[in-house]
């Protein structure tokens, strides 16, 4: 068989042919994966990944997990969907661990089947609350595809031009590599980022819904502001009477390793007024949420629903996912082999010029290069010596790095050989 015969080789002519052009994919010749276990995937082709982008910080604990498998088989043999006209002890179960979880007082919780309808509620309920269309939100920042998402979403790659229902006012917060912003102390930021705040509110028409913030920006690169500047700016909105959206997509549920969610690295930030997540919940099946005070979440004036928000089948898999999570101590899990990786990589950078910055926190951790072709070099090397990772940053020339959380010290220690060996090649490839 040629390369051309084979199964993988067809499929991405039909992709191409049948999906959309803006649809994003990895790779020159992009691959089919076909299974999973552990912290390991095989494609179509038969080939094994140590998985170091845990799908896309959709596998939150490990692919294949036994007690998810289980779960979701029993509550597929039972029903698969009812719907929210109806009760479902597993969503009451699910909120409430979710409402313990969150931080926030008086919390409820409603369900979605993605990050961007997460938000796509949040600002719903902010701007009902709030009666007001104007948001605040942080350049370089990824929340979501959809109409009222692409209008917040700061990084121009990934918003394309359409006329937003929203007005959004963006200030800095997130990048500092580059620019003014990239040669301040930590305490400088915060004060020029507060001042850019305090600009843009001077710049609002009136009253001003809500501030949303990712705690570390994911599609961004994995980069965030110092600690204490969500903190910072909570003042100001507080003055105000402003809503704060923590947008913990990304960095919820421990993955940041000290962290349960991202917002907690902030000091005297929170908790939030409303608090978004998604990807990793049920471990890779469509579930995302939101969470909100009561007043909050209740202030919305007509009925509302989501057909397939917390459905039996996506609330069976959270749970014990949840259960997995919180048993087996997978963040301090993250915060080990994180720390662990992390040294790793540091102690190899003095010969790898090609990397600018080693950021992030736990199992969130990002490497910024020289530029985006030094990033897509080094995912086509990490790939073909068996290692998935994940691209992202606001020039597309960073590296994500987040593993599903039950990854051990030994795959940390190898994954971090197999990266710094294809940030090598990359590397040399440029002399
Ligand atoms: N918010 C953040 C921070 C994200 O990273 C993403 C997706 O990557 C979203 C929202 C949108 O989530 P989804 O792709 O599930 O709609």
């Amino acid at each position: 068989m040629t390369t051309t015969d084979l199964p993988t080789t067809a499929l991405r002519a039909r992709h191409r042919a049948v999906l959309p052009a803006w649809l994003a994919t990895y790779y020159r010749e992009p691959i089919e994966l076909t299974h999973g276990e552990g912290r390991h995937v095989w494609d179509a082709e038969g080939n094994r990944y140590l998985d170091f982008f845990g799908g896309i910080l959709t596998t939150m604990t490990a692919h294949a997990l036994p007690e998810v498998t289980k779960a979701v088989t029993e509550q597929a043999g039972r029903i698969l969907h009812t719907s929210t006209l109806y009760l479902s002890s597993a969503m009451v179960e699910l909120a409430e661990q979710v409402a313990a979880l969150s931080g926030i007082p008086d919390a409820k919780v409603f369900f979605t089947t993605s990050g961007t309808e997460a938000n796509d509620a949040a600002l719903l309920l902010a701007t009902s609350f709030r009666r007001s269309n104007q948001i605040l939100a942080l350049r370089n920042s990824y929340h979501g595809r959809s109409f009222s998402t692409v209008g917040i979403t700061g990084n121009t790659a990934w918003s394309p031009t359409s006329l937003s229902p929203l007005q959004t006012l963006y200030v800095h917060g997130g990048v500092r590599e580059s620019g003014p912003y990239a040669r301040l102390t930590d305490a400088e930021f915060i004060a020029a980022c507060v001042t850019d705040l305090q600009e843009m509110l001077g710049q609002a028409e009136g009253t001003v819904a809500a501030l949303i913030a990712e705690p570390i920006q994911g599609v961004g690169g994995f980069t965030h502001g110092p600690d204490g500047l969500l903190a910072a700016f909570k003042e100001v909105l507080d003055q105000h009477g402003i809503l704060w959206i923590s947008d913990e997509v990304q960095t919820g549920w421990g993955r940041t390793g000290d962290h349960f969610w991202g917002w907690q690295a902030h000091g005297q930030a929170g908790p939030p007024d409303i608090l978004t997540f998604a990807k990793g919940i049920a471990n890779g099946m469509s579930m995302g949420g939101v969470v909100a005070r009561a007043e909050v979440m209740d202030c919305l004036g007509a009925n509302s629903i989501s057909t397939f928000g917390g459905s039996p089948i996506t609330c069976a898999a959270a749970l014990a996912n949840l259960r997995y999570l919180l048993e087996h101590g997978l963040q301090a899990n993250a915060r080990r082999t994180g720390t662990l990786l992390r040294a790793q990589l540091e102690s190899a950078r003095p010969k790898l010029p090609i990397v600018r910055d080693i950021r992030g926190r736990g199992l969130m951790l990002g490497v910024a290069l020289t530029d985006a072709a030094a990033a897509t070099a080094t995912l086509e090397h990490a790939r073909s010596l068996g290692l998935l990772i994940g691209k992202g940053g606001r020039a597309g020339d960073a590296l994500r790095i987040a593993p599903p959380l039950s990854l051990t010290e030994a795959e940390a220690r190898e994954g971090g050989e197999l990266l710094i060996e294809a940030l090598r090649r990359a590397d040399a490839e440029r002399e």
